[in-house]
């Protein structure tokens, strides 16, 4: 048993109606929240070509936290992301003064970069002098999927879309070092699971999208990762310490207890009037959340 100070998740995809705007989105959010839960959402912008100075101030005078940086068409609904980090670097300013936080999906989109590298070309042509030099202003969160998970995993017996996601599953040497890097204690690094459901028609298909969606079991699949790496004493760092920290948040208070009581993955769970499949669908996670 391991009962740690109640986590937070710092990378969260939710679904809504199509057009939104992220302080009505907010409201629905919260108003969705479980009687008794202390869920509260921190809303983000999607940073496009044309921002401005201007929507950046306003967005921190509304209480939006940070801005999300897509190059445009890396992953799902990304279109209208940047083409050129030099477009909007008076809005990056504005951003840089204010302290709002800017999130990197780091990966090319030229079609010419093999899939598997696209993260690693990312860094070398548009970050390299930036995370050389990282100092404690940069930090990365982590999903369950990269630490557990290589690239083998999307061929085993045959094409599984439910774990294709972007950044893609990597190389197992990658694998090892982001396990390593989540289980070493720094705090540059914390949880994000990235968790984006998707029907299940929509992966199951002959263009399927990226994305997993591992909300409901990530705790016992990372305390499963953390076991792994001899690292348990690590967990409630990387899970509730490091994010707020590195946001100026105060922690939680309250506390989560994991249990090392297997639990069976559902196969699906219902998704508006579809089904979305979870990461381990039928697999038995061998950490759950006690009750
Ligand atoms: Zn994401």
């Amino acid at each position: 048993m391991l009962t740690i100070t109640r986590p937070d998740d710092w990378h969260l995809h939710v679904r809504d109606g199509k057009a939104m705007q992220a302080l009505d989105y907010r409201s629905r959010i919260q108003a969705a929240v479980p009687a008794g839960s202390r869920f509260t959402p921190l809303m983000t912008l999607y940073l496009t070509d044309r921002t401005t100075p201007e929507e950046v101030l306003n967005a921190k005078a509304a209480g939006i936290v940070a801005f999300k940086l897509y190059p445009a068409g890396a992953t799902t609904n990304s279109d209208s992301g940047v083409t050129d980090l030099n477009k909007p670097i008076e809005a990056l300013k504005a951003m840089a003064d204010s302290g709002v936080l800017l999130l990197v999906h780091g990966e090319v989109t030229d079609a010419d970069v093999d899939m598997f590298d696209r993260e690693a070309v990312f860094i070398q042509r548009k970050l390299a002098e930036f995370v050389a030099g990282a100092p404690a202003n940069v930090a990365a969160t982590i999903t369950p999927q990269h630490m557990l998970m290589n690239r083998n995993s999307l061929f085993v017996g045959g094409l599984r879309p439910h774990n294709y996601c972007l950044p893609i599953l990597k190389r197992e040497k990658h694998r090892e070092a982001v396990m390593a890097a989540a289980t070493s204690g720094s705090p540059k690094f914390f949880l994000g699971t990235d968790s984006a459901p998707h029907p299940k028609h929509a992966k199951e298909s002959a263009c399927g999208c990226a994305g997993m969606f591992s909300a409901p079991v990530a705790m016992g699949i990372y305390a499963t990762a953390f076991e792994q790496a001899g690292a348990l004493d690590k967990l409630e760092g990387f899970a509730s310490f490091h994010g707020p920290d590195f946001y100026g948040l105060p922690r939680n208070t309250g506390s989560l207890t994991l249990v090392r009581r297997p639990q069976r993955v559902p196969a699906s769970y219902a998704f508006g009037d579809s089904e979305v499949v979870p990461m381990w669908a039928g697999l038995e996670v061998p950490w759950s959340v006690a009750e």
